[in-house]
C-alpha cells in the first residue's frame, strides 16, 4: 500500500440533522435541531443536511422542515442540502428555495427495501427521478443522488455491483453532480468497497462521467465504518457523509442503527494528517450537547474518549 496515493484533504457532509434525528426514537424539539445546526455550521463544517421534506406522516421526527430552515443562520460558505423523496417533495422545498443551496435525492438499490421504505420498485423511483432531478438544476439547486442498500441488503443479501452502477449513471445523466452510496444497514466489509469504488470510478471515467463526485457514507452498524472509510480512501474517494455523535441509522429494518461518527472520521483523518477544515473539539461540543438533548450515552468514540491531542 502506498500511502501517497491518500487525499490531501476530504470533504464531509454532516447527516445528523436528517438521517440521525429522523432515526432516534425522540422527537427532537425544533429548537433544539436550529441551535445544534447552528453549532454545526460553527465548526467549520460546509456541508450538513437538515432536513427532508419526506410526507410528515412517514417521518414524524422531520415534520418541522420548513420551521428548522426558516430558523437556522445561514453563514457564507456552508452548504445546506435537504433530502427529496419524489416531485411532491421537491415542490414543497421549493417554497423555502433560499433557505437551501442543495437537494439530495434518494433510493435503494435493492428491491426489497426499496419498497419498505418509499412502496416503489426501483425502477418507479429512479424514473421520477430523473424527471424530477431537472427541476431541481433548473431551480439553481446543486444536486446529489444517493443510492441506499449499495453495498448489501438486509432483506436481499448481496446487491449486484451492476445495478448500483446503473442506478449511479443514470442519477449523473438526469443532472446529480454528485453519487453517494449508502452502506445503509452496515453490510460492507473493506475489500468490497475497495473493489467497488474501483469498478464505479472506471466505469464513470469510461462513460465521460469522470468529474462526478463520489461519496462514501457508511454505518458503523458492525464496527466496520472506519475501515470502510480508510479503504474508500485507498481508491481516491475524498467525499464523505457522517453524523455527530453517531446518530441515526435507517427506519428499516429496526435495529440497523449507526452513521459513522463525524467526530470519528476527523479524528482519524486529521491524525493521517488529512485535511477537513473542521474544528474536532467544536464538533465534540455539538455532540456533547445532542447527549445531553436525547440524555442518553451516544456511540461516538471520540466523544468518550476525546482528541489525541488532548494526550500529547
Ligand atoms: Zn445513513
Amino acid at each position: 500500500m502506498d500511502y501517497r496515493n491518500f487525499p490531501q484533504s476530504v470533504r464531509i457532509r454532516e447527516v445528523g440533522p436528517r438521517d440521525g434525528f429522523q432515526n432516534e426514537p425522540e422527537v427532537i424539539a425544533t429548537g433544539d435541531k436550529i441551535r445544534l445546526i447552528n453549532q454545526l455550521a460553527a465548526t467549520g463544517l460546509k456541508r450538513i443536511e437538515v432536513t427532508s421534506f419526506v410526507r410528515p406522516d412517514v417521518i414524524p421526527q422531520l415534520a418541522d422542515a420548513n420551521e428548522v430552515l426558516d430558523g437556522i443562520d445561514r453563514p457564507s460558505g456552508v452548504s445546506y442540502s435537504v433530502l427529496i423523496p419524489n416531485r411532491r417533495g421537491l415542490e414543497n422545498a421549493l417554497e423555502r428555495r433560499d433557505r437551501f443551496d442543495e437537494t439530495n435525492f434518494f433510493l435503494s438499490a435493492s428491491e426489497t427495501h426499496n419498497k419498505k421504505n418509499v412502496n416503489r420498485t426501483v425502477e418507479e423511483s429512479i424514473s421520477g427521478l430523473e424527471e424530477t432531478i431537472p427541476l431541481a438544476v433548473e431551480a439553481g439547486l446543486r444536486c446529489e443522488g444517493v443510492i441506499s442498500t449499495s453495498f448489501g441488503c438486509p432483506y436481499e443479501g448481496d446487491v449486484p455491483i451492476g445495478n448500483v452502477l446503473e442506478l449511479a449513471l443514470r442519477l449523473a445523466r438526469a443532472g446529480c453532480v454528485e453519487v453517494g452510496f449508502g452502506d445503509t444497514t452496515g453490510m460492507a466489509n473493506p475489500l468490497q468497497v475497495r473493489r467497488f469504488f474501483e469498478q464505479v470510478r472506471e466505469r464513470f471515467a469510461a462513460e465521460g462521467l469522470g468529474e462526478i463526485e463520489l461519496t462514501a457514507h457508511f454505518h458503523d452498524t458492525r464496527g466496520q465504518g472506519l475501515a470502510n472509510v480508510l479503504s474508500a480512501l485507498e481508491e481516491g474517494i475524498d467525499s464523505f457523509e457522517s453524523s455527530f455523535g453517531e446518530l441515526g441509522g435507517c427506519p428499516v429494518p429496526a435495529g440497523a442503527t449507526g452513521n459513522i461518527a463525524s467526530e470519528d472520521l476527523v479524528s482519524m483523518l486529521g491524525e493521517m494528517g488529512i485535511e477537513t477544515g473542521i474544528d474536532l473539539p467544536g464538533l465534540i461540543e455539538a455532540s456533547a450537547e445532542a447527549q445531553k438533548i436525547l440524555g442518553r450515552p451516544l456511540g461516538s468514540h471520540v466523544l468518550k474518549a476525546g482528541p489525541v491531542e488532548w494526550h500529547r
